[in-house]
């Protein structure tokens, strides 16, 4: 029997941030009271819809988003982050969008996005 591969964990997301200074992070209202994002952390995008506070602008930038995009990043949210945040997965049609916008390289095959 074959021992398992060692495996490399890698989180890029750590050091790029690019998905979340590049899209309008919209979602129902329910869900930002359900995940208790506070007042602050939101504007509205419509009636049914909040978006994170900084996101609906032509150069969007979370307001949770610590750090500078493409070198050290974290989020001040991470827990109650709503679902699109949890969409994006690094190496995706998003993330390389995003990526592509802050003028960030490709991910290598290896990279793995946690959570
Ligand atoms: S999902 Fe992609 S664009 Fe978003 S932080 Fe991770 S590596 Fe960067
Ligand atoms: S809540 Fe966090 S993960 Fe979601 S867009 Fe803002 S900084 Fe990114």
């Amino acid at each position: 029997m074959m021992n398992a591969p060692a495996t490399v964990t890698l989180n890029p997301c750590l050091d790029c941030g690019a998905c979340c200074a590049s899209f309008r992070v919209s979602f129902y209202w329910s869900e930002a009271v359900s995940l208790g994002l506070p007042d602050t952390a939101l504007e509205q995008a419509s009636p049914w819809h909040a978006c994170l506070r900084g996101t609906n602008q032509p150069a969007p930038r979370c307001m949770a988003l610590q750090g500078e995009v493409g070198q050290s990043v974290s989020c001040s949210l991470y827990a109650q982050r709503p679902s699109p945040c949890h969409e994006v997965q690094a190496g995706d049609a998003q993330c390389r969008k995003a990526r592509h916008k802050h003028g960030l390289p490709e991910l290598p095959v290896l990279a793995l996005r946690h959570g």
